[in-house]
């Protein structure tokens, strides 16, 4: 075997990589196109079955954590060097696309069969990974499986979770068959990665808006999640005066246009949704006495994050106020703002460069497993752009060439901490 250098890396092969995708997307296919593979299904099992075959037939050796997190490895010259690794999930969303993690998967995959095919041999060890549960659908909280491998999750707390049917995650992980022997973020000849880097459609519509085929992805945005409770008084809408009603929805409308002012407010990295909304009694000649709703806050930096707490802390007192209602804030979950190491970024960059591919550096909006690796091993991403900047949905749509393009990067970005 010939040794890696620079100047002879190869190209992957983007029919390979392409043809993968869609074999992978036939099983959980749905009539419109997308795919249905929620985590720890027979689906999911199927899915993971054909990937686990390609890792083998790879070369690969495959091994599966007690939390079904499966990694497949190929040895380096060095068998003392700490691995590099890249990967991505194949859950899906139930309305999910054929591209939302199962391409970082299979890029991985096709950076090994790369390799094979021009009979290099990198000196670290080379891992490609897929993580349990990134998408949460099924099993809360999300991106379980890097979680817990980077010590977030205990393997306990993650197999007692249960789906809306009262299945947990362990048993439905000895049911499929992913229940591994491997202790949760253990890494063959102890230690940790030396890199992780993960290839992901943007899920957003920057890099399509910029014409641009690659990210280099800086950072992620830290969320903030809440749950609101207005509670006023129910009351007959016709008797009722508009001036002695405590009406909650009145509040909560006043509350939701908070919410986006306070994003608009942080520009460009603040986002403030409200996604979720239910009023009691919900009855069309009732003024509603009672309003929940969600509250998602994403900002670039924890300072951001606090100041839109804050805000929204004193809107919310306001609007509660003016409409004699009371108002519960609860917050439901919070990831920390992310920034990804400066060498994998540089070395994202620099691939990016090499290949002549423009590029733009770009914060994701989204969780990824990468986030969650960053806090153990040195981690990097590269977006390619997906159509319309839609994703989580079955029309979810990515160009052969841009696929093709974020896996040549992530192979040279790869090598560059391997080799
Ligand atoms: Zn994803």
């Amino acid at each position: 075997m010939n040794s890696v250098t620079a100047v002879t890396l190869p190209r992957i092969n983007p029919d390979r990589l392409w043809s993968s995708l869609m074999d992978l997307a036939r099983i959980g296919a749905t009539p419109r196109g997308g795919v249905r593979r929620l985590a720890l299904t027979d689906e999911d099992r199927q899915g993971r079955d054909q990937v686990v075959r390609w890792f083998r037939e790879a070369g690969l050796e495959v091994r599966v954590d007690e939390v079904g997190n499966v990694f497949g490895r190929r040895a380096g010259v060095d068998p003392s060097a700490p691995a590099v690794a890249t990967g991505s999930h194949i859950d899906t969303q139930p309305s999910g696309g054929k591209f939302d993690g199962n391409y970082g998967v299979l890029a991985g995959l096709e950076v090994v069969r790369t390799l094979n095919d021009h009979g290099l041999r990198t000196r670290a060890p080379l891992e490609v990974v897929f993580w349990t549960n990134e998408e949460g659908s099924r099993f809360t909280p999300v991106m379980m499986g890097s979680g817990a491998f980077a010590g977030l999750f205990t393997p306990e707390f993650i197999r007692e979770r249960a789906d809306i049917e009262g299945k947990t995650v362990g048993n439905e992980l000895t049911r499929i068959g992913y229940r591994g022997p491997q202790p949760c973020g253990q890494v063959p000849g102890g230690g940790m990665y030396a890199a992780y880097f993960e290839a992901h459609i943007e899920q957003g519509p920057v890099l399509e808006d910029a014409d641009l085929p690659i990210g280099i992805v800086t950072g992620a945005l830290g969320q903030q999640w809440y749950d609101v409770v207005v509670t006023g008084q129910d009351a007959h809408a016709g008797p009722t005066p508009m001036a002695l009603r405590r009406d909650a929805m009145l509040a909560a409308a006043r509350m939701i246009d908070a919410v986006n002012r306070i994003a608009l407010a942080e520009a460009p990295h603040g986002r403030g949704t409200v996604g979720f909304i239910q009023a009691e009694p919900n009855s069309r000649n009732v003024i509603p006495g009672r309003v929940r709703f969600s509250v998602d806050f994403r900002n670039l930096t924890q300072a951001g994050l606090d100041r839109m707490d804050a805000s929204m802390r004193e809107a919310f007192a306001m609007a509660a106020a003016q409409c004699q209602c009371e108002v519960d804030i609860a917050q439901v979950t919070k990831f920390k703002p992310c920034a990804f190491h400066p060498d994998c970024v540089d070395s994202v960059r620099d691939a990016a460069r090499a290949l002549n591919l423009p590029h733009m550096d770009v914060v994701s909006g989204a969780g990824h497993d990468a986030v969650y690796l960053n806090a153990v091993a040195p981690s990097g991403m590269i977006f390619v752009p997906c159509k319309d900047g839609i994703s989580h949905n079955e029309i979810e749509d990515a160009q052969p060439e841009h696929l093709a393009a974020g896996a040549d990067v992530l192979l040279r970005a790869m090598l560059a901490h391997a080799s």
